[in-house]
């Protein structure tokens, strides 16, 4: 099996669906194309069996690359694995983006126009900053419309529907609105008879699936994959499987995701930052803790000997902390806050033993007579953010005061006027 060249299969037949030789070139290719599907399209009457065909052949000698493997080995090869079925088009998107969404069949046929595309669904999705470290799949329930197999989306039995009488098919209405004496303004809006599609289906005909409306609801169990280091606010989309609709693109889903609170790692971007706080004795005489990160693995963290840590200093561990996005053998850093946490107060003697290790004072011993000129002080203790808040907030109704009391309500206007 394994190095053997594909077995030749037909190699014509793409050709003779297009009409053409084999030696035809990009330019007589796509009007070949053109012609043939225009005839053969769906909305003419055409057979949809055929209008399939001609697109997939147009698909496959449009690209030089698929075409050189269609005249060296058939059809047979591409559906190796070479641009196989799985890859092709849906033949109606394909033609109307052929024409560009303009009417191919010309004017007079409203029914053919630019295919509507479906609206997106969005769905925020929450994710622990585990899983965005480690990866996760998440199955998600939902359901959505899609389009009624009993009856194909026509919404009736014989296939048949009726101009709606409120918009004569237009699928709008157009109301007038008075805007002065003698002014109208003409507005447009969909019917609301027939919901903008134009059309009725009678009561006897109605679909017994989906009772005329074309579409019904089904559950669809999506397997959403989380991969590592994605990031809150990334997005997950899904094309086409959002509401389907008649003679809609179907729009896409789309996961946004949002990460949940840690309650001990923060994230910034690829780093992470974790708080720890040492008791006085170990940030003067050295610590020694275990994390446990993310994924579960215990860190060892430990001061080298003879250091001291101060407060609010931060140490970084490289490559701990979290994987980049589609390069998950990288990652950023792991910083660690040091809190310090100081006793209240302490006893005489420990005062004593405490003067005894550390360096003495820097204030200068004062004579009696030196402290007689001082005068005496008390401190109380204070919530120094709290104090500034409630100065700031006074100082803002102070000046609202006073503006209030401005003798100027003239002064005012005149202002507006300059
Ligand atoms: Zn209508
Ligand atoms: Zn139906």
């Amino acid at each position: 099996m394994f190095g053997r060249a594909p077995k030749k299969s037909n190699n014509t037949k793409y050709y003779e669906v297009l009409g053409v030789f084999k030696n035809v070139t990009q330019d007589e290719l796509k009007k070949a194309y053109r012609k043939a599907a225009i005839k053969n399209h769906p909305d003419k009457g055409g057979d949809s069996d055929k209008f399939k065909e001609i697109s997939h052949a147009y698909e496959v000698l449009s690209d030089p690359e698929k075409r050189e493997i269609y005249d060296q080995y058939g059809e047979d090869a591409l559906k190796e694995g070479m641009g196989g079925p799985g890859e092709m088009h849906d033949p109606v998107e394909m033609f109307h983006s052929f024409f560009n969404g303009a009417s191919p069949f010309g004017h007079g046929n409203g029914r053919v126009q630019r295919q509507k595309r479906g609206e997106d669904v969005v769905h925020p999705l929450k994710i622990s900053l585990e899983d965005m470290y480690s990866g996760t799949s998440k199955k998600l329930s939902l359901s959505r419309n899609v389009i009624c197999s009993k009856c194909k989306g026509k919404g009736s039995k014989s296939g048949a529907s009726m101009k709606c009488s409120g918009c004569h098919g237009s699928g709008r209405k157009v109301s007038m609105r008075q805007l002065g004496p003698s002014m109208y303004q003409q507005m447009q809006h969909p019917c609301d008879e027939c919901k903008g599609s134009g059309e009725k289906i009678r009561d006897k005909d109605r679909c017994s699936q989906c009772k005329g409306e074309k579409v019904v609801q089904e559950k669809k169990v999506m397997n959403v994959i989380v991969d590592k280091g994605m990031k809150n606010g990334q997005k997950i989309t899904y094309a086409g499987e959002a509401d389907e609709a008649p003679d809609t693109v179907t729009g896409y889903i789309v996961f946004v995701l949002k990460q949940k609170e840690h309650p001990k790692f923060k994230r910034k971007g690829d780093d992470l930052f974790v708080e720890h706080t040492l008791s006085l004795t170990e940030a003067l005489c050295g610590y020694q803790f275990v994390l446990t990160h993310l994924d579960g693995r215990h860190l060892l963290i430990k001061s080298n000997p003879g250091e001291v840590v101060k407060p609010d200093q931060f140490k970084a561990i490289s490559n701990e902390g979290m994987p980049m996005y589609q390069k998950p053998f990288i990652k950023g850093q792991l910083y660690i806050h040091f809190k310090v946490e100081f006793p209240d107060s302490l006893s005489a003697d420990k005062l004593k033993a405490l003067e005894a290790v550390f360096p003495p004072g820097s204030n200068p011993q004062m004579t009696d007579m030196e402290l007689d000129e001082c005068e005496e002080t008390t401190l109380h203790d204070v919530n120094i953010e709290e104090e500034m808040q409630r100065k700031q907030s006074q100082a803002k109704q102070e000046a609202y005061d006073e503006d209030e009391e401005m003798p100027g309500g003239a002064q005012r206007v005149q202002c507006a006027q300059q």
